[in-house]
């Protein structure tokens, strides 16, 4: 039985104080918790986060990193300095990350290796827009992210990656995929990774849904066979709906 996973997505939200605010609501509020729960706040609280956290067993992620280790990248963050601040996870391939800044799935697969080369957990999204859906080719979009975004990713390495299946047209704007369209969409992940690797990594591998997840439809998407938990990007950002889709599980 896969354990779910929910990962709040904070985004460009939260000066310090918001976030200590946030987390000291979130933690106090941990009670009857079944599932693994990931903070992803924006670079500058993650220090604090990291303290904050020490002696819980709340996870914590930054929402991106560069493939190169050091260098003359004025803006950048890499892998290594994130896990000196204790982040043990990473969010990459976000649908904002790919549109607004041109990730390309090459670029996604670097920063996915150096991830993993530093023992750091990767939360890696994929999902197609609303053209490619109402063309059909949601499948082939989403295969195409997976095959180019884990090339070259061992099998033992697969335990430390989590597929996060975000339709882009589900982002922010209140419209959230049905229960049946996002576990048709995880089945067939859940198969395709078995082809690329085998049943095992398949079996367990974890795959959250994203895309408006609120507390109204929690229950119901993460009670689909192949939804394993949730990234949650608005609904993250107060402690009650957070903890309301936590519980849900
Ligand atoms: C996200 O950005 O990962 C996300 C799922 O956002 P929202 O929950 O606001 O749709």
């Amino acid at each position: 039985m896969r354990k779910k996973v929910i990962a709040g997505n904070w985004k460009m939200h939260m000066d310090l104080n918001e976030s200590i605010g946030l987390i000291s609501g979130i933690k106090n509020g941990m009670t009857n918790v079944n599932s693994k729960v990931i903070l992803c706040p924006p670079y500058t609280s993650l220090e604090t986060a990291s303290t904050l956290l020490k002696g819980t067993e709340i996870g914590l992620g930054a929402q991106n990193i560069h493939f190169e280790d050091t260098g003359a990248f004025t803006g950048e963050v890499s892998a290594k300095m994130i896990k000196s601040v204790g982040c043990q996870y990473v969010i990459l391939g976000h649908s904002e990350r790919r549109a607004i800044f041109n990730e390309s799935d090459e670029m996604i697969n670097k920063k996915i290796k150096k991830a993993l080369s530093e023992d750091l957990n990767v939360i890696f999204c994929i999902g197609e827009t609303l053209e490619q859906r109402e063309s059909n080719v949601t499948k082939d979009v989403v295969g195409k992210q997976i095959k180019l975004g884990l090339e070259g990713i061992a099998p033992e390495q697969m335990k430390n990656i989590i597929i996060a299946y975000e339709p882009v047209w589900a982002i922010g704007t209140g419209k959230t995929a049905s229960p049946e369209q996002a576990q048709e969409v995880h089945l067939f992940i859940r198969e395709l990774v078995g082809q690329l690797y085998n049943n095992e990594i398949s079996d367990e591998l974890i795959i959250q849904y994203g895309g408006s997840v609120k507390p109204a439809n929690a229950s119901e998407l993460l009670s689909q066979n192949d939804i394993d938990g949730a990234l949650v990007g608005g609904a993250c950002l107060e402690a009650e709906s957070f903890l309301a889709i936590i519980k849900a599980v």
